[in-house]
Order: C-alpha cells, then structure tokens, then sequence
C-alpha cells in the first residue's frame, strides 16, 4: 500500500509541472478566442479558476488522497472536461479548440495510453455537452491572426514541458535497468562478480587473447575445509570468511583482474596481460594473507586456500578448454597436501602439458 502510494505520489508530481504551465498559458489562447463572444464575468473567472488554481488544487487532492494514482487520474479526466468544455465556451473556433483538445489528448495518451485516451475523449465530450446546456449550441468558422498568435505559446511551451517531463522519466528508467543489470551480475553475499557473469568476461578475455597474443592468467581457489569451519563455528562465521576473502581479492587484484565467486567456496579471477610468474606472485601474497588472517570473534579459526592457475594457451579451443585446465591444477592442489598453488604450464613445442605445485 505504502509503495503503491509512493508510485501514485510520483506519478502526481510528473503532472503537476506540465498541467501548470499548460493549463496557465492555456488561458492566453481561451482569453482570445472568448473575447469577441461577450461572456459573462463568471466564465472569466471559471477560466482564471481554471487555469491558476485547479492545477495546484488538483495537486493537493491527488498528494493527500489514500491513492494517489486513481485521484491524478480522475484530476487528468476532469483536465479533459474542462477542455471540452473550453472548446465549446468558444464556440469551436478552429485554432482554439485544436489547440485544446490536441494537448489535452497528447497528455491522456501519454500518462494512461489508449485507455485515458477514451476515457479523456468521453469527458472532452461531457465537456462540451455541459458547455452547449449553459450556452446554446454554436459554432465559429473564423480565427482572427491574434487568436493564432495567442495560441502559440500553447503549442510550442506545453510539448516542451511535456517532453522534459517524459525524456527525465526515460533517464530515470535506464538509470535503473542499468542498476538492476549491475545486481543480476553481482554475488550478493561479497559483492564480486557471480558466476554467470565471470564466464561471459572469460569468454571476452579468451577471444582478446586469441586475437591480440597476450600472456593472461585464471586463478580458481577454494577454502579448505570450509564445510568444517562452517560446522564448527557456525555458517555467519562462514560467510565472514566468503566476505574477507573477497576483500582481500579486491585489495590485492589490479583494477582490471576479474574476480567472480564460482560457487560455495570456491572463487574465480581472471587476470589479463599478466605472466604466470606474476600471477603466482599475486596468489601467493593473497594465501599468505588469508593464512595470516586472525576472525576477532574465533581467533583460531585458520583460513587455508588451495589454488590452481592456468596460463591462457594458443592450443585451446574454447575458453572452457582453459577453464578446465585451472580446474585439474585446482585438483592437483587439494590431492597433493592442500594450503598451496598449482599450476599448468604451457607444454613446450610438441610436448605435454606439464604441472607443477609449491
Ligand atoms: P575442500 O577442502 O575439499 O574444499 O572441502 P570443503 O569442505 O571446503 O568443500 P565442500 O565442497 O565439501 O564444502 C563446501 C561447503 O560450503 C558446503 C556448503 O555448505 C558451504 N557453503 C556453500 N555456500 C555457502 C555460503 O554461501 N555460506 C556458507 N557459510 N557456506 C556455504
Ligand atoms: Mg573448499
């Protein structure tokens, strides 16, 4: 309820910059086309009514109504009856009444499309009915220069304030498509990139270093014995230990080395344009931080990584033909002692691939 009157708030607050200027510099173009018909002086002051205190009105009653969305509605339909009832006050003069009832179906369809559009189009109609009860039915064929004058900046200064209002909606919307794309890439529990996401850039890096002849890395490394720490102290000290992981992989990667969580414990990276040296030197420092890494809640809780890096070969099909190779040094590193890195190594011309771990 809270949310949907927030959405109705906002939808009411959309509609009350376009209805103010458009209903006040309404006035110019009514005043015009009124003027020859010596009205009475309360259809001038139903017009200055309408025209400089309904748009704020219709505000206060959309902002302070239960539901906000269906009160701007009914505001955006009694638009319409005022706009058929305009036109028929001025007889139909012909740039008058398009003027009005144009911008008034321009703002129906854009605010509730093909149904406001009908429902506006009804009341434009009751409008005029109410309008041919109180005046006699009539019709003016001729429009004097100052009338198309006094109807410009109807024409011109409304579309605009329309458009603004509807180009900041659109900004608003692909702001949010864009953070909603950035949440459906991201790991929730560390903030890195998740699974899906890391394969698409491992595919992007596999085909840059097939086209540009690059040196890059991919690290996969797993806890050891996490489901031990997560019986022992409990699964919040386990996600603790997801969570300094990732901090520490952010702290100690480059701006541009990819770090994902695979799954459960174990996490991804993919680090271009580096040498194997390099990147063992990187994983080497990041083992060593998380083995000295003290949890202030369970001080003996130890934290072991197993790592398996894999040096990006022309010899690969597929990226996953890579992603496979770090995944068997991975394996290597937990069937031979764990806590340690390993690695594949490119073979040498014509040779096997060959492994190595420290
Ligand atoms: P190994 O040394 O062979 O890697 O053994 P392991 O215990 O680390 O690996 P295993 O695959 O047996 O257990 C991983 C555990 O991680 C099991 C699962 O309950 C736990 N886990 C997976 N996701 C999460 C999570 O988001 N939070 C916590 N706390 N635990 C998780
Ligand atoms: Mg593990």
């Amino acid at each position: 309820m809270k949310k949907q009157r927030g959405k109705g708030l906002s939808f009411a607050r959309r509609i009350y910059m376009p209805r103010t200027v458009g209903l006040g510099i309404g006035c110019i173009c009514v005043s015009a086309a009124l003027y020859p018909l010596n009205m009475p002086g309360w259809v001038w002051a139903l017009m200055l009514f309408n025209g400089f205190v309904w748009p704020h009105l219709a505000y206060q009653i959309a902002s302070r109504s239960l539901r906000p969305y269906q009160a701007e509605r009914r505001n955006i339909i009694c638009d319409s009856l005022w706009g058929g009832f305009w036109a028929a006050s001025v007889q139909f003069n012909p740039i008058a009444t398009v003027t009005i009832l144009s911008m008034m179906t321009m703002n129906n369809v854009a605010a509730g499309g093909p149904k406001l559009f009908l429902q506006g189009a009804l009341a434009q109609m009751s409008g005029v009915i109410i309008a041919w009860l109180l005046f006699g039915i009539a019709f003016t064929s001729t429009t004097t220069p100052i009338q198309v004058w006094a109807c410009l900046p109807s024409l011109t200064l409304y579309p605009l304030a329309v458009g603004m209002v509807f180009y900041r909606l659109a900004f608003k919307l692909a702001e949010h498509k864009r953070a909603l794309s950035a949440l459906s890439r991201t790991d929730s529990l560390t903030g890195l990139l998740n699974h899906g996401a890391w394969k698409d850039l491992l595919h992007v890096t596999f085909q840059q270093c097939r086209q540009n002849q690059v040196t890059s890395v991919i690290a996969l490394i797993d806890i050891d014995h996490f489901k031990v720490i997560n019986d022992t102290y409990g699964h919040i000290i386990g996600d603790s230990v997801l969570r300094q992981l990732s901090i520490e992989l952010r702290r100690n990667l480059r701006e541009g080395d990819l770090a994902g969580r695979y799954g459960g414990d174990e996490f991804c990276v993919i680090l271009p344009d580096m040498s194997l040296r390099q990147a063992w030197e990187v994983m080497e420092r990041l083992r060593k931080l998380l083995n000295d890494y003290r949890h202030p809640q369970v001080p003996e809780l130890r934290i072991r990584l197993s790592i398996g890096l894999a040096t990006y070969q022309t010899a690969f099909t597929d990226a996953i033909a890579w992603l496979n190779d770090a995944d068997k040094a991975l394996y290597i590193a937990k069937n031979t002692g764990r806590n340690k890195i390993s690695v594949t190594l490119p073979p040498p011309t014509g040779g096997s691939t060959t492994r190595i771990s420290a």
